[in-house]
């Protein structure tokens, strides 16, 4: 698996960059994790818009889902342009069923739910979800394919569930929108501690900080996270590519 950092910022995205937004390939599949608000015009530095084989998000906050209408538009266009593309299968759930409709798109998208419950096949990954604690339903990932394990803790506050969820994960890509000395838990998200105590109880290999906050030393989160994990450590950074 190759998983290659779009966009990171949490809430909204730094100028001229991108927040949520994930590209993991295998086996030439091509899969994007969130479309957050940037996502769209970056991506296009690695991939086209209409070599996507699919689309799955976490939940539906702005800075995860706001780019799904310019993909739809994207495709659309390079239809027009004779670039003849099937339907986009866009994952998400549906607890909020007028963003799931969203995902919709002519014949150009098509949304396609998850049951959180079940455990997902696309392409060649096999998805299964975790409810994370975040103000609307959110799910996190842990996406395997050939052996190797990739978690995604989308937003979340720190709950103890993640642990067996992300266990001897290779990559755990952990949301990290607050220092150290600072407390999430109220907006639902942690912090660089409680990400690196989490990546050290689950045993992972590497841990990767993203959905970064705006202001501050983004260095001191490496810091405070790595006094807690003996792993690989590394802050998200736009086209990081990490292979698993
Ligand atoms: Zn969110």
């Amino acid at each position: 698996m190759n998983l290659t950092v779009i966009g990171y910022w949490g809430g909204y995205p730094k100028k001229n960059a991108a927040s949520s937004g994930y590209l993991l390939e295998h086996k030439e599949f091509k899969l994007l994790i969130d479309c957050g608000s940037g996502v769209l015009a970056k991506l296009q530095n690695v991939i086209q818009p209409e070599e996507l084989d699919a689309v799955i998000l976490s939940h539906y906050h702005p800075d995860h889902n706001a780019d799904i209408g310019v993909l739809q538009h994207a495709r659309l266009i390079q239809g027009f342009l004779g670039k003849e593309q099937p339907t986009l299968p866009v994952y998400g759930h549906t607890f909020d069923q007028p963003e799931f409709g969203k995902l919709t798109y002519k014949t150009i998208t098509k949304g396609i739910a998850y049951n959180p419950d079940v455990p997902l096949t696309v392409g060649p990954f096999k998805i299964s979800f975790l409810k994370t604690n975040h103000p609307v339903p959110c799910y996190a990932m842990r996406i395997e394919a050939d052996g190797k394990t990739l978690v995604y803790t989308a937003d979340s506050s720190f709950k103890e569930e993640f642990i067996e969820f992300s266990r001897q994960a290779d990559v755990l890509l952990c949301e990290c929108n607050f220092y150290g000395n600072q407390n999430g838990k109220s907006a639902g998200h942690m912090n660089s501690i409680e990400a690196g105590q989490f990546a050290q109880k689950a045993e992972v290999k590497q841990l990767i900080l993203t959905h970064l906050p705006h202001y501050g030393n983004l260095e001191e989160l490496m810091t405070e996270a790595s006094g807690q994990f003996s792993g690989i450590i590394k802050l998200a950074d736009e086209f990081l590519a990490i292979s698993l």
